[in-house]
Parts: C-alpha cells; sequence; structure tokens
C-alpha cells in the first residue's frame, strides 16, 4: 500500500470526519474550552455591528431632523450597550484566556495516557517513536494537529456570526429603492444580482488565493521538521549535559554550527525563504488586492444608491462597514475550512498514534495474596520471536522458579537473558509455550496485580528528580523509617547523612537547587533501595551492581542473604564470579538454556559453556580478586 505523506491532499469526507472527530474529543476532553470560546466569539463579534448600527442612526439624525433629545436618546443607547458588551467582552476574554491555560497540558497528557496504556510491544515499536516524533514537530512548525481545530472552530464560529450580523445589517440595501431619476436602475433585480454575484466572487477568491499560499507552508512540513530536530540537536549540542564534555574538549560545537549551516534549512537562501518571497507572498498579495478592490466597488454601489436618494448618509457607513465585514466573513470561513482540510493531514498521523491497538489479551484473575510468599512460577517451552523479527529471540525454554531459591541467568551477548526478563514480566507474550504464576497461565491475570509481584532493578534504571524518600517508595508519601531502612540495606546511609534534608532531599538540580547529583553507583544502590521497598514476593536484579565500584560490590554481595530474605531471586549477571551464591545457574546460549545447576556442578562439565565463560573471565583477575569477588 502507498505510504499517505502528510502534505498530500485529504478527501473532503475524510477530512470532515478527522475534524469533527478532533472537535468531539476536545469536547470530551475540556467542555469549558468551548462554552468560553463560543460565549466570547459571540459578544465579540457582535460589538462592531452595535457600533455601526447607531453610529449611522446617529448621523441620519444629525443629517436631518437634528432632534436633541432623539440624539440624546442614541447617544446614551449607543454607549451603555457599547460598555455593557465591551465589559462582557473583557469578562469573558478573562474566562477563556484561564481555561485556555489548562488547554495546553491536555494533549500531552493525551499521548502520555496513550503511552502508559500502549501494550510495551507497540511501545517498543519504532513507528510509534517515530509517530509521536511527527505530532511534536507538526505542532512546532505550526501549529499543525489536534490543537489546531480548536483554533479553527473559533475562527469558523467568528465567521459566521460575523455573516448573520452583516446580512442583517445589509439585507435593507437591497430592499431601498432610488426614488426617481437615472440611478433607479440600481432598483433592478439585475443590479442587485449582480451585486450579490460580484460579492460572492471576490469572497471566494480571497480564501482561494489565501489557502493556495497556505498549502505551500504545509507542503514545506517535512522539510521544517527535518530542519527543526536538525536545530534541536545541532543548535542545542552545546547545552546537551549529556554531550557537555565531548563538545567542549572537541569543540564539537563549530563541527555543529558548520554542518547546520551548510544545510540551509531556514536561512534567507533557503527553500522556505525562497517560497516566502514567490508564490507565498504573491498568493497573500493577491488576495489583499482583491479584497481592497472589492471593498472599493462596494463603496461605489453604495454610494450610488446615496446619492439616487435610496437612503440617507448614515445609512451608507453602515452598508459599507456591513457588506466589508460580511466579506471578510465569508472569506475567513472559507478560508478557515481550506486549512481545516491542509490540517486534517496532520491529523491523520495524529489518530494513527491515538489509534495504535492493544493485542495483548488483559486477564482479570487478581493475584492471590499469600502470607507464605508461595509464588511459583513456570516456564513451559517457551519459544519467542520479536515482531517482524525472522529468528527466534528464545527457542523450547522450560524451567521452574522454586520459591525462595535464587536463579542466575547468565550467557553471552545476544544469547536471550533479558529477553527471558522481558517474558517474565509480560512485557511481551510468548510466541508459542506458556508462562504460568502457580499453575495460571500469566495471560489470565490482571496485569497491574501480577506485576506487583516483581519488584526489578533494570540495569538502565530511571530515577526522578523527586525527593529521594519519593524515589525509594514511588509514593508522594513515603514512610519514612521504612525508606531510611531500604536505603541502608542497599549501603546508602553513610551518603544519606550527608544530604541536606535527609531523605527529602531532592535528587538532581532539575527543579530543587539544594538537589544533591549522584555518582552511578548511589543511584545503582537508590534503585536497589527501591526494589526492597516494594517488598515483592520476586526481585529481578538485571547486572544489579554493574555500577559499583568493587567495594561497593562487596558490600551488596555481603548483604544479599539480608536483601532478598525470603523472596525469590533472579539475577542476570556478566560477572559469573558473583553468581557463585545462586541456587541455580541457567546458561543461555543462542536462546535456549544449554545448561543448569549448581557452580559446582557446571564447573565439572568439561565441555560445557559455563566453564568456558568461566575460565574466559577468570583470567582477567589475579587470583586474588577473583577470590574475593566471588564471595
Ligand atoms: P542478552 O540480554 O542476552 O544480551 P537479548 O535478550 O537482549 O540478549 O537478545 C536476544 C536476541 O533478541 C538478540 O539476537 C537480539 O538481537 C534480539 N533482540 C533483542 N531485542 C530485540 C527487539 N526489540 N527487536 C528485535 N530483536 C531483538
Amino acid at each position: 500500500m502507498k505510504k499517505k505523506t502528510e502534505t498530500a491532499k485529504v478527501p473532503l469526507h475524510e477530512a470532515f470526519g478527522l475534524n469533527v472527530r478532533t472537535l468531539k474529543l476536545w469536547w470530551k476532553l475540556y467542555p469549558a474550552m468551548f462554552l468560553s470560546a463560543t460565549a466570547y466569539t459571540l459578544v465579540s463579534t457582535f460589538l462592531p455591528y452595535v457600533g455601526l448600527y447607531f453610529s449611522a442612526k446617529i448621523i441620519d439624525e444629525l443629517a436631518a431632523a437634528r432632534r436633541p433629545e432623539v440624539l440624546l436618546q442614541l447617544v446614551l443607547a449607543t454607549l451603555l450597550i457599547t460598555a455593557a458588551m465591551s465589559l462582557g467582552k473583557a469578562a469573558l476574554e478573562r474566562w477563556k484566556n484561564h481555561e485556555r491555560t489548562g488547554w495546553f497540558s491536555k494533549d500531552d497528557k493525551l499521548y502520555s495516557e496513550k503511552l502508559l496504556s500502549l501494550d510495551f510491544c507497540a511501545l517498543d515499536a519504532p513507528r510509534t517513536h517515530e509517530l509521536l516524533s511527527q505530532i511534536r514537530q507538526n505542532d512546532q512548525w505550526f501549529g499543525w494537529g489536534i490543537r489546531m481545530p480548536m483554533r479553527q472552530f473559533e475562527a469558523l464560529l467568528t465567521a459566521l456570526f460575523q455573516i448573520g450580523g452583516s446580512v442583517a445589517l445589509t439585507a435593507s440595501l437591497f430592499t431601498l429603492s432610488v426614488p426617481s431619476g437615472p440611478l433607479m436602475v440600481l432598483n433592478s433585480p439585475l443590479s442587485a444580482a449582480l451585486s450579490v454575484a460580484v460579492l460572492l466572487a471576490a469572497t471566494l477568491l480571497v480564501p482561494a488565493l489565501s489557502n493556495a499560499g497556505s498549502i505551500y507552508w504545509a507542503s514545506y512540513a517535512d522539510k521544517a521538521k527535518e530542519g527543526n530536530r536538525k536545530f534541536g540537536f545541532y543548535g542545542f549540542a552545546a547545552c546537551d549535559r549529556r554531550r557537555a564534555l565531548d563538545t567542549r574538549v572537541y569543540r564539537q560545537d563549530i563541527l555543529c554550527q558548520k554542518s547546520f549551516l551548510s544545510q540551509n534549512l531556514f536561512g534567507v537562501k533557503s527553500d522556505i525563504a525562497k517560497l516566502a518571497h514567490g508564490p507565498i507572498g504573491m498568493y497573500s498579495a493577491t488576495s489583499a488586492a482583491v479584497s481592497y478592490a472589492f471593498t472599493g466597488l462596494v463603496y461605489i454601489f453604495v454610494c450610488l444608491k446615496a446619492w439616487g436618494g435610496a437612503f440617507g448618509i448614515g445609512a451608507v457607513t453602515q452598508y459599507v462597514g456591513a457588506i466589508t465585514l460580511l466579506s471578510g466573513g465569508v472569506a475567513s470561513f472559507f478560508s478557515t475550512l481550506g486549512e481545516m482540510r491542509v490540517n486534517a493531514a496532520f491529523l491523520r498521523t495524529t489518530y494513527e498514534f491515538l489509534d495504535i491497538p492493544n493485542t495483548m489479551y488483559q486477564g482479570s484473575l487478581t493475584v492471590e495474596k499469600r502470607a507464605d510468599r508461595k509464588y511459583e512460577i513456570e516456564f513451559r517451552d517457551v519459544s519467542f520471536r520479536y515482531p517482524g523479527a525472522e529468528t527466534w529471540a528464545l527457542r523450547h525454554v522450560s524451567m521452574k522458579f522454586r520459591v525462595g531459591e535464587r536463579l542466575a541467568v547468565v550467557g553471552r551477548n545476544g544469547s536471550g537473558k533479558t529477553t527471558f526478563i522481558k517474558l517474565l514480566c509480560r512485557l511481551y507474550d510468548p510466541t508459542e509455550g506458556e508462562i504460568l504464576l502457580n499453575g495460571i497461565d500469566i495471560k489470565k491475570y490482571n496485569y497491574t496485580e501480577y506485576l506487583s509481584v516483581f519488584s526489578v532493578i533494570f540495569q538502565d534504571f530511571k530515577l526522578f528528580a523527586f525527593p529521594v524518600g519519593q524515589n525509594v517508595a514511588a509514593s508522594a508519601d513515603p514512610n519514612r523509617a521504612r525508606v531510611e531502612e531500604c536505603l541502608k540495606k542497599a549501603g546508602l546511609d553513610e551518603r544519606l547523612k550527608e544530604m541536606p534534608l535527609g531523605v527529602d532531599t531532592c535528587l538532581y538540580k532539575d527543579f530543587d537547587e539544594q538537589g544533591v547529583e549522584i555518582s552511578g553507583g548511589e543511584g545503582q544502590k537508590i534503585a536497589i533501595a527501591r526494589a526492597l521497598y516494594k517488598d515483592a514476593p520476586f526481585i529481578i536484579m538485571d547486572e544489579p551492581t554493574a555500577a559499583l565500584d568493587p567495594v561497593a560490590e562487596y558490600e551488596i554481595y555481603t548483604k544479599l542473604n539480608e536483601i532478598i530474605c525470603d523472596k525469590t531471586a533472579i539475577f542476570i549477571s556478566h560477572r559469573l564470579s558473583s553468581c557463585r551464591f545462586c541456587d541455580e545457574i541457567a546458561v543461555f546460549d543462542g536462546g535456549t538454556v544449554v545448561q543448569k545447576g549448581a557452580h559446582e556442578a557446571l564447573l565439572s562439565e568439561d565441555s560445557g559453556m559455563y566453564k568456558a565463560l568461566w575460565f574466559a573471565q577468570a583470567q582477567y583477575y589475579t587470583k586474588d580478586t577473583a577470590d574475593r569477588s566471588a564471595v
């Protein structure tokens, strides 16, 4: 199937459907936005008509009867109504702006909720991230995407109210006749029809020209997105904390600047600058010229009728003003419809992301709460292939985790260790075979319930710029004594004493000047404390001491019994010496378990993979250090 690009024209019915869907979505998410915008638009659009109507009446009175009491009444009415409406407009604007501040975060929330609710395999898919990045870039480029229909809704409302008000004030222009003389020709239905035709032609031409211009902006979207992405990358390279050291030492900022400038994406000689000079400028200037020419024609028609005596001088200002507003309203109505169609292409991307389906079966069983923590997990002939991959990442894996025992998972890179843990946490479902918790397929459990039996320390764990206590408890209301106890078990008690606010000290300085920067090893200890705080029956550790120095690693291993307690533990480790304390070691190779058993037994298998790995590593240690790290 041919891939639809964002700059392709969307069929009308589809564009209509996408815009209606977006407006319904906003109505559901934020009805106050709609109400405030509608009320404000109504009052602000009608305000100029009040002025037009009353000034026409006042001018007519001044030009004819000049009755002081009538003039006074008209002036007072104008002042009072205008003042009341202006006050109302100000109050409604305040309401609308207030609601708008809350509106800005709504779409971010929509996207993050979608991401959080996605099956992990969908979250992991490159297309998901590509879509998300496109959505962000479209928004940055021109505000294209899901917010745009809300702005367009306001523009459409304004245009419709403007058209309604203008038609009401203009109708009598065609019904009032020139009483006598050659200008009576203007009374004929033909002249009225001609006037309406000119009105329509001009009002349709103006938005058509302006739309032709905006299509060029949209057509530049792909390049602009690329430009924004490159600008974000090269322009901020020097500010990126992760790259700051390399950038300074090797002056990569100069390289970045040169590279960005050489691509000429936004400069004065760039394609977008040429478009702005050329067709975009031409279309917009022609559109303005047609609009002014039309206003001139309106003046001539209205003045001729007034000259012939059809109405007074005051009505001239009313008609000219109202028709100009009418033409502006119709033009804006059609140009907004055109923009909605252009934006529909960007909405396609938004909904492709929001409509990503969840295909994993969601069970509803609760996990039995057992005081004896006897939870047994079994892999029964499990095979797994990543979506789209041709080779098996795991093949025919059968294994039972015995309650309260320690299992080490070892093997070379790419042998399937991480995949095994991903399946255990049900981030993916097996392609073949099944995984059972206490004899029941894990798919049948409610997923949140199922996850509650695991504490995981990932190798690339992430902490947040929150207080230490909140990080450990993963809660805004941590149990301080328990947090401190877990930090002590993880070996961070000395460092904690140095922190200015103890467990209330913020990690990192992103949001708090008193925040503390921590080393990789300290972060890993906090991650271990977080796993301990959760106190789940299973604890999974993926290279739990990778970022620790040898002394800290030694401390952790000596405390391991205390840390694990009665939990069932699963370790992934490259350092075989650190797996010796485990009851059982499973050796992975090419996605299958090639050996299983205790350290000594595995080492005695001369042709086994374990022995080969063990001696390959041992040669890097002196006998001393090998023995020490093997404690
Ligand atoms: P290990 O943790 O032992 O280093 P992994 O479980 O990460 O190994 O990888 C096992 C196999 O699965 C490897 O061949 C790897 O290339 C492949 N693999 C891992 N992640 C993905 C993924 N997201 N998509 C496709 N293949 C993957």
